[in-house]
């Protein structure tokens, strides 16, 4: 568990920041793959968890949440439009092509099953000292949580900060092969932008800090 804020650490599920949780007070956002539970649990060691949130329900997010949900009585908490592929565990319908081989393999060894989502979120919402900020594109409930007295975002996967065949840093928008709708996205990612977030926090990646990279990166982009 790296800290990265105050009350904020990061819970890598792989090496290299591939995959990345999240601890923000007591709240677990975002459960990696299927078989991140142990990973998950053994990194929290005494940390107590109240709840679980996730950014959005695709299966490198959702993996281990009906596991931990269930074994430490917690609530799940999911985007409003996330919610039902999180309690289906369906998880790629969504994606521009659910029957990409990729896609196909995500459903079937990383995604979790589905589980009751017992809390919906939506723009504005408190998750701990955070605010809901709605984020659709690459999911279409997918959120991020911003804590703006000192800057800090959990971004989820409307950018990347890595890339996938080097795992070097790299900042990206998300494979389009996982984003439903990549120009919807692009929208978001302007928007995470005009916060000037000073620590994003990624799904994918290490964290970045500073708001200029973020601004850069958005004023680039086509529209
Ligand atoms: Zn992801």
């Amino acid at each position: 568990m790296i800290q990265i804020a105050k009350d904020v650490f990061q819970i890598p599920v792989t090496p290299r920041q591939l995959v990345n949780t999240y601890l923000i007070g007591s709240t677990l956002i975002d459960a990696g793959v299927k078989f991140s539970g142990r990973t998950i649990l053994r990194q929290l060691g005494n940390h107590k968890l109240t709840a679980h949130a996730l950014t959005h329900a695709h299966p490198d997010h959702q993996g281990a949440s009906a596991e931990l949900c269930k074994k430490l009585g917690i609530p799940f908490w999911v985007g409003a439009k996330d919610k039902s592929a999180a309690e289906s565990g369906l998880v790629v319908g969504a994606m521009p092509n659910p029957k990409h081989p990729v896609a196909i393999f995500e459903q079937n060894f990383m995604a979790g099953p589905g589980h009751p989502v017992d809390r919906i979120l939506q723009e504005g919402d408190r998750v701990e000292d955070f605010v809901v900020i709605e984020t659709p594109g690459h999911s279409a409930g997918h959120v991020c949580f911003w804590r703006e007295h000192d800057g800090v975002l959990i971004a989820g996967d409307v950018l990347r900060n890595i890339n996938f065949f080097t795992t070097m840093p790299e900042l990206n928008e998300p494979p389009a092969v996982f984003t439903a709708d990549a120009e919807i996205n692009r929208k978001s990612i302007r928007k995470i932008a005009t916060l000037k977030p000073q620590v994003i926090c990624f799904g994918h990646g290490p964290a970045i800090r500073g708001a200029e990279r973020i601004r850069e990166f958005a004023n680039r982009l086509e529209t």
